[in-house]
């Protein structure tokens, strides 16, 4: 049993490393090093990282997985035990429960994200959760996205099997769901700005984070705790005074733009009807 345990620890290991591995590589690649000078306008600090800092962030992003390890045996010992709720034939809640609770997951994760987060700021949990390390990056990369020291990581990891506890899932959800956050973790971190004008403020995108709001988090901690969302940084009032200008700055090389309400969505709707009418 102990054996076995071990093994998905190993295996969720693994499983991790080469998830950082592959998707942040593949990111860094292709936006860093091999479209550098076109994309070179939508990053948001023009200066590039020191090379030593991004590997310092790969150093700390690679320990941090130890947490998976652990991840893996406890939900080991907790499935054994009967406690987990996770479910293997999708009939069982269907396929709409199986999507729509994704959304609810990450609403509840960013919740988590945000109290946790904040905390990690106040001077005594600060100290004991070591989140000084993921400050060490200002200018961040896309490797930033794991770089916590492991302790923070495993507060961070520890709301995972509290919802696999509470919250029947299938394993294709948990699958799509450690994807869709850990995309969102290296857009976050990734130093660029690729979301369309009027995302900070339109009605339709405003309550979601993107990278300039968690770039102007590194650069001033006292501001944007949130993950996923800023809502909880509104009702707390630690949303970034200047977050709406610098998004304003950070995206105006972008040509897309996105309707403010539903009324202007609508009308550009219509307009976009007229132009293909026969
Ligand atoms: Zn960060
Ligand atoms: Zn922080």
């Amino acid at each position: 049993m102990i054996m076995e345990a071990l093994l998905v620890g190993v295996i969720l290991f693994i499983a991790s490393c080469l998830r950082y591995l592959l998707m942040v590589g593949a990111y860094y690649g292709v936006v860093y090093v091999f479209f550098k000078e076109q994309l070179h306008k939508f990053k948001i600090n023009k200066e590039f990282p020191e090379y030593n800092m991004i590997k310092q962030e790969i150093y700390w992003g690679l320990v941090n997985n130890i947490n998976f390890f652990l991840l893996g045996v406890a939900l080991y010992f907790l499935y054994q035990n009967g406690m987990l709720k996770i479910y293997t034939d999708i009939n069982e809640y269907g396929w709409f429960y199986a999507i729509a609770i994704i959304p609810v997951l990450l609403v509840l994760h960013d919740a988590y994200f945000f109290w946790s987060h904040y905390l990690m700021h106040r001077p005594w949990f600060r100290k004991y959760s070591h989140h000084h390390i993921h400050h060490m990056f200002h200018n961040v990369s896309p490797w930033a996205a794991f770089s916590v020291h492991p302790v923070e990581g495993f507060i961070e990891v520890l709301v995972r099997p509290i919802i696999l506890m509470l919250i029947p899932l299938h394993p294709y959800t948990i699958a799509v769901f450690a994807i869709i956050t850990f995309t969102l973790n290296i857009i976050g971190h990734s130093g660029y700005e690729f979301f369309p004008k009027n995302y900070a403020t339109s009605e339709f995108t405003k309550i979601k984070s993107c990278a300039t709001f968690h770039y102007q988090h590194h650069k001033n901690g006292n501001y944007n705790f949130g993950l996923f969302l800023n809502v909880w940084d509104r009702l707390m009032g630690t949303l970034h005074p200047d977050y709406e200008k610098d998004f304003e700055e950070s995206s105006k090389h972008n040509p897309i733009e996105i309707p403010m309400n539903t009324k202007s969505g609508l009308h550009s709707l219509s307009n976009l009807f007229k132009t293909f009418r026969w």
